[in-house]
């Protein structure tokens, strides 16, 4: 069996197996340890193994190198990109701070590794308010997601604002419609969206909250049956870890092609040929790192 041969190899390469909540079922379960990208990328730094395979997107490799570089990290699908972090370029964003040279970069964490290199402070979907709030400065150029920049520009309204106009595919295709729909067909389940919808959504949800904060939710929280705005891949952890609850997700096929990308056939691969390891210049590396380290100081 693929699972068994996965194992082996894993021992005889010294090699640990993270995987996003996003990621197909059979992947999650193959892997060592589940999260959001952040959560795995400091994980990364605690564990000894010397391979880290990543079971999810670019960025997320690049995030795990760069908190990580005496690691060999490898991405089992060089294709696995995300879509929302490719709509910024370096040289647009260079652009947007000439213009705006007083302004300060925040960079969701769903950013590339060089535009971390450009940015003054990292931050996640669950922390992006209290860094935007607390970090020094009253002008932000947020990259690159509008909807998370839209709900840090709510909760922050005394500080200018300069948003990207980027979005994720996946989160921007909940519609009003489907919560109506959802909302009439399961009356008793409160609504759990992720940053990354469209304010709309939002304003009916009764959770705003990252994929981490999902699971801490369906863990305190008393309802006994939640409404998923966020990718599908997510209901599998929900269900398994609160199996006395019910998660529906919000509309049908809230799929991240990038993220289904990754398979138990293409994993084996990657740990048999350890391909594809992750590369950056060093100094990419050491300017994206400082940004993701500035963060613990706002949140
Ligand atoms: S779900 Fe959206 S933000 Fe996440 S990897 Fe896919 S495209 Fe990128």
């Amino acid at each position: 069996m693929l699972v068994n041969k996965i194992k082996e190899l894993k021992k005889e390469k010294d090699a640990v197996i993270l995987a996003h909540n996003y990621q197909l079922p059979e992947v999650q379960e193959a892997a060592d340890y589940l999260g959001d990208s952040l959560e795995l990328a400091k994980l990364s730094k605690k564990l000894t193994n010397k391979v880290v395979i990543c079971c999810g997107v670019m960025f997320m490799a690049e995030t795990i190198k760069i908190l990580s570089p005496e690691k060999k990290v490898l991405l089992p699908v060089l294709t696995a990109g995300c879509p929302l972090a490719d709509q910024i370029t370096p040289e647009q964003l260079i652009e947007l701070k000439e213009k705006n040279p007083e302004a300060k970069v925040v960079s969701y964490v769903n950013s590339t590794a060089k535009i971390k290199a450009l940015t003054d402070v990292c931050c996640t979907s669950a922390n992006a308010v209290s860094v935007v709030k607390n970090f020094p400065a009253k002008k932000i150029i947020f990259v690159p997601d509008r909807n998370l920049g839209w709900w840090v520009k709510t909760n922050v309204p005394e500080k200018e604002i300069i948003l990207w106009n980027g979005g994720c595919p996946v989160h921007e295709d909940f519609n009003i419609d489907e919560v109506f729909i959802a909302k009439k067909k399961y009356p008793k389940a409160k609504i759990m969206a992720h940053p990354e919808c469209h304010k709309e959504i939002l304003q009916q949800a009764d959770f705003i909250t990252s994929t981490s904060g999902m699971l801490r939710i369906a863990k305190q929280d008393d309802a006994k049956s939640y409404i998923i705005a966020t990718e599908e891949g997510m209901i599998y952890r929900l269900k398994k870890e609160n199996p006395d609850k019910e998660f529906y997700s919000l509309g049908i096929n809230k799929i991240c092609k990038d993220m289904k990308k990754i398979t138990l056939e293409n994993l084996y691969n990657s740990l048999k040929t350890e391909n594809f390891p992750i590369d950056m210049p060093s100094g990419i590396v050491s300017a994206a790192r400082l940004s993701l380290e500035n963060m613990v100081q706002y949140v």
